[in-house]
C-alpha cells in the first residue's frame, strides 16, 4: 500500500528526527527534501555559480539520490558536507529560483510514487503532495529549536555560540518566510503540533495516534 505523510515547518522543529523514525515504523521511506535543495547549494557554491542562470543549469543535469539516509550528488555522499554554514547562508536563496523547485518538486512526486514516503521539507502539504494522506507542521519555540540545532552540532564536534545559532536561525526563518516565491504556509489540513515542551518520543507517538485511527 503505497501512501505518504507530509511533515512541513520551521528548521528545527524537529521534523527530519521524527519523520525518520515514522517511516522506520511505518516502513516508508523518509525523504528529507532540504537536503535536495542543500545538495544543489553546495554544488553551486564549488562551482562558483552566482548567476541564476548557471544554477537552474547545475540543478537541471544534477543526479539526486537518497538512499539510506544518505544523500548522493552525481554519485557522491554529500551528507555531511551539506550542513556547513555557507550552504545554510545561501540555500533559502536557491531554493527560490522557480526552475530549480520545479525539478526538485519534480522528482520528489517521482519518490512519493514509487515508494510511499514520509517527506519532511516546507511546501510537501501545500505543493508537492497536496493528497497526501496525512499531513503535519511541526513548530517550537525560537529558543528551543537553536538549543536543539546547537546541541546536535556540539555532537559533531562542531564548537559555536548558542547566540549565534539562534541568530542564525532567525535570519533563515525570515528568508524563508519573507521571501516571493513558496512562502512557508500551514497547509489548511495540517494537523499542527507544537514541539517546544515535548520530547521526539512524545511528538512521534502523537503522529502515529493521529494516523492509526
Ligand atoms: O530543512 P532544511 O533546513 O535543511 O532546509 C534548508 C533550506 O531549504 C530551507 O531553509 C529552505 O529555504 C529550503 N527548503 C525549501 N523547500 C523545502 C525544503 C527546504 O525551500 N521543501
Amino acid at each position: 500500500l503505497i501512501y505518504s505523510v507530509a511533515i512541513d515547518g520551521p528548521a528545527g522543529a524537529g521534523k527530519s528526527t521524527v519523520a525518520r523514525i515514522i517511516a522506520d515504523k511505518l516502513n516508508l521511506t523518509y525523504v528529507d527534501t532540504g537536503a535536495m535543495y542543500r545538495a544543489i547549494t553546495l554544488k553551486a557554491l564549488e562551482k562558483g555559480a552566482s548567476r541564476t542562470a548557471e544554477i537552474i543549469n547545475i540543478a537541471e543535469e544534477s543526479s539526486i539520490e537518497i538512499k539510506k539516509g544518505r544523500i548522493y550528488l552525481d554519485g557522491r555522499d554529500v551528507t555531511e558536507e551539506i550542513r556547513k554554514p555557507s550552504v545554510d547562508q545561501k540555500v533559502s536563496k536557491v531554493a527560490c529560483i522557480p526552475q530549480v523547485r520545479q525539478r526538485l518538486v519534480k522528482l520528489q512526486r517521482k519518490m512519493a510514487e514509487n515508494y510511499g514516503v514520509v517527506m519532511d521539507g516546507r511546501d510537501i502539504g501545500t505543493t508537492v503532495l497536496p493528497d497526501a494522506k496525512y499531513k503535519f507542521y511541526l513548530t517550537a519555540d525560537i529558543k528551543v529549536r537553536a538549543k536543539r540545532r546547537y546541541d546536535e552540532m556540539l555532537k559533531k564536534g562542531i564548537k559555536t555560540d548558542l547566540k549565534k545559532v539562534e541568530e542564525e536561525l532567525a535570519e533563515r526563518d525570515r528568508q524563508d518566510r519573507e521571501r516571493e516565491c513558496s512562502p512557508l504556509t500551514v497547509a489548511e489540513d495540517a494537523v499542527i503540533i507544537d514541539t517546544t515542551d515535548k520530547t521526539p518520543e512524545e511528538v512521534v507517538e502523537e503522529i502515529l495516534s493521529h494516523i492509526k485511527r
